[in-house]
């Protein structure tokens, strides 16, 4: 039995790489050094993965931004607004793809699968494809040379690289399997001349719903795949839910199958127990979580592997985790600021290699010969559960209560239209931001010396009242007409809310790539969620005393918080998720009791936690706008209930979105080129809505010429009485400059709107 990985995190224990990209962007780190440093923390974690103890070490996981862009640039697969010429692309290429440049939009970018990782959407159009570089090679050499590890490369799988494609058609799909099949091919062939054994391919599209056309093709491929290069030994990986096609799939010819026992709901093992396992094949038992943060009990663990080896050969089985590891922070070692219960129950990445190495030494040696881990394991865990912060009475009352907590606005959408209208009597499109505005070093070093301890409450909280007197200034002066107050207390949109609620906890260094070079550092929800003090009434309330203009009211929502916080385990998301709806709704009524009216609850996230499976929709898109419309529902008619939303894919949940009832939504939608107006050609959206008319991920401004014609596309499908004009998304990350200049030419292109509808 031996100990596998499938990807670490590559950000570095302290954020090394976000730091060495963003070096490289402002032209701070050259090339040369940018590409050494680079090195260094790739190797830095192959070696801290040889070390602890694995067997199967992963390279080819790790990217100098994103590995979906890594495989689209290693087939050439750049369009043609780019102006490519074919060899290798450059780094300035590869960057230009993922943020853009003077002269092109970068690449759209989305979620992967149910996770708040996002990769860069590759476009196919007319271009044919080519291998510039064999990466999985050119990994597979460096760790061989530099620390004699055979390593096992990783790729992303055919049909999940082209599933995850755009712009081509479906009835394209077979001709461009037979395009990128020889380039497969050649990366394999090519591995197996170097002496590689094995490979590990990820296609978790396995995953998702599937139909018997794609089960097919995929059969097809593999079989063409090892039929062309029968030397190489391929573990077919999936991984973030059970593999409902169990028969098809374990057929596959391939040598060894991947299946993930953590977030399975227990299907997989019960295929397994079902069907058995081909006696051909290697098991990867992904059974230590790689999304989640909570250590293991690993005598639990220990008696599933057990009931594996029952059915498969034990030196075929690898212990490994259910997922990549990109998607938990590093190392909890420096974790010294948290209770020490709550610290002795975690295990990030690193303490995970120790407890894959744990798993495979017991299963080999005997339960026994791991008996003290176990015990420990276990005991970490217990001591959690009996903690007070999990025994909080109220909560649990309230809680057992629901069913009496009011989860609908008292009257419909277009009664409280009509009080809100008489409220502010906003101009046709009416223009707004989305909330955050730049961040800019200034806000950030302020922050850092009041966490110090250098600066006291009342000079942090005085910078950040001049900042939104600012902003204020600049929002009145550009001639927007619903504010905010530019979120420049906050951090980030969920750990700024976790700090204040009673039930989180925060890491110092627990950093998790997000997109690019951006991390963020989950909060996570230990205990029972409560609301102690407003969190948001004093900025809110001094930015309305500062104009006439309505301020909204800027608040992150139940979901968003629940789907970007590492979650405890002993109880349903689902009950975690009306506990913080029920903590916000006592904030959305503090705002109104001090007259804000205007509530914007973001939730960027709500489509993210979808299940990959589209039988178990229904009840995620139940629980979760119930838990929206908990925290949303005792306002007042004339008080504006707002939400936004930073993605495109809205056409299949758009049902539910609209049973969110929030008077206003804002969209994102320029970097998806217009799609999701399509969305409205079918379903008729009674509410007000706002798509996002520019793209703020790029530094680039753009024209009058470019907003109109997003304008001119929304306004075909929606009546203009309820279109809203805004940005796509926060500006937070965008600099004062480009915001200010971007912002103008949007009041400019609502304008020119205005004369015309
Ligand atoms: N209000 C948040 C902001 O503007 C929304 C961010 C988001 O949707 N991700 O920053
Ligand atoms: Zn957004």
């Amino acid at each position: 039995m031996k100990s596998g990985n499938l990807g670490y995190p590559r950000i570095g224990r302290n954020r090394e790489w976000k730091k060495a990209l963003e070096a490289f962007w402002s032209g701070k780190l050259g090339e040369e050094e940018f590409h050494a440093e680079l090195k260094a923390i790739r190797l830095g974690n192959l070696k801290t993965q040889q070390e602890r103890g694995i067997d199967l070490i992963p390279v080819g996981d790790f990217t100098y931004y994103d590995q979906v862009l890594d495989t689209s640039t290693m087939f050439g697969l750049v369009p043609s607004r780019f102006q490519y010429d074919g060899g290798v692309p450059t780094l300035e290429l590869y960057y230009a793809l993922a943020r853009g440049n003077k002269e092109a939009t970068a690449c759209e970018m989305t979620k992967w699968f149910n996770t708040n990782y996002h990769y860069i959407v590759p476009e196919l159009g007319g271009i044919e494809p080519k291998l510039t570089i064999n990466r999985p090679l050119a990994a597979y050499r460096e760790a061989k040379a530099e620390l004699g590890i055979n390593a096992r490369p990783v790729l992303l799988g055919l049909y999940t690289f082209l599933k995850l494609s755009k712009g081509y058609g479906q009835e394209e799909l077979e001709s461009w399997i037979g395009k990128l099949l020889p380039l497969y091919k050649q990366i394999l062939s090519e591995l197996v001349e170097e002496g590689v054994q094995w490979v590990q391919i990820d296609e978790p599209i396995l995953a998702t719903t599937l139909g018997d056309r794609d089960l097919e093709l995929i059969a097809a491929l593999y079989e063409e795949l090892t039929s062309a290069v029968p030397g190489i030994n391929i573990q077919l990986q999936t991984y973030f839910e059970a593999v409902d096609y169990y028969e098809a799939v374990t057929a596959l010819p391939v040598q060894g199958i991947g299946l993930d026992f953590v977030h399975d709901g227990g299907r997989n093992l019960a295929s397994v127990i079902k069907h058995g396992f081909p006696s051909d094949k290697v098991l990867g038992a992904g059974l230590i979580d790689g999304r989640g943060i909570w250590r293991a009990d690993l005598g639990e663990k220990l008696e599933l592997l057990g009931k594996l080896a029952g059915i498969v050969s034990p030196d075929r089985i690898i212990v490994q985790p259910s997922s990549s590891l990109l998607h938990v922070p590093v190392s909890a070692a420096g974790e010294y600021g948290l209770d020490s219960v709550l610290r002795e129950a975690l295990a990030f990445a690193e303490e995970k290699l120790n407890e894959i190495a744990i798993l495979a030494k017991g299963g080999r040696a005997g339960a026994e010969a791991v008996a003290a881990e176990v015990a420990a394991s276990k005991a970490s865990r217990e001591a959690l559960n009996q903690s007070p912060s999990r025994a909080r009475t109220e909560v649990h009352r309230r809680i057992a209560d629901l069913a009496s907590q009011p989860s609908a606005r008292p009257s419909y959408t277009a009664v409280r239209r009509e009080a809100q209208r008489k409220r502010w009597n906003l101009p046709l499109l009416p223009t707004t931001t989305i909330g955050s505005f730049p961040q800019t070093p200034e806000v950030r070093s302020a922050r850092q010396k009041w966490r110090k301890g250098e600066w006291s409450n009342e000079q942090y909280e005085g910078f950040v009242n001049e900042q939104i007197q600012t902003w204020i200034g600049i929002q009145e002066e550009l001639g927007l007409d619903v504010l905010v107050h530019g979120e420049f207390e906050r951090n980030d949109m969920v750990e700024f809310f976790g700090e204040k609620l009673d039930g989180f906890a925060f890491t110092s260094g627990g950093w998790v790539q997000s997109y690019g070079s951006r991390c963020v550092k989950p909060p996570i929800i230990f205990g029972d969620v409560e609301l102690p003090a407003p969190m948001t009434v004093t900025e809110t309330v001094y930015a309305q005393s500062l104009t006439k203009l309505p301020v909204k009211g800027m608040l992150t929502g139940p979901i968003t918080i629940l789907n970007w916080s590492f979650v405890r385990d002993d109880k349903p998301r689902e009950e975690v998720a009306y506990q913080i709806a029920l903590a916000l709704r006592e904030e959305v009524e503090a705002l109104e009791a001090a007259g804000i009216g205007m509530i914007q609850v973001d939730e960027p996230a709500m489509r993210e936690g979808l299940p990959l499976k589209r039988e178990y929709w229904a009840h995620y898109l139940e629980w979760t706008v119930k838990a929206f419309r908990l925290s949303t529902s005792t306002v007042k008619d004339e008080t504006q209930i707002h939400t936004h939303m930073c993605y495109s894919e809205f056409h299949d949940i758009i049902e539910s979105i609209s049973a969110l009832d929030a008077d206003v939504i804002s969209i994102e939608t320029s970097r998806s080129h217009g799609e999701l107006v399509g969305s409205f050609e079918e379903f008729t959206y009674d509410k007000e809505i706002g798509l996002g008319v520019y793209d703020i991920h790029s530094p680039r401004v753009p024209s009058v010429g470019e907003m109109t014609s997003m304008i001119d596309r929304a306004l075909r499908v929606l009546p203009p009485e309820l279109f809203w004009i805004n940005p796509d998304c926060g500006l937070k990350t965008r600099k004062q400059e480009e915001t200010v200049a971007a912002l103008r030419i949007m009041v400019e292109a609502t304008v020119k709107a205005r004369e015309k509808y």
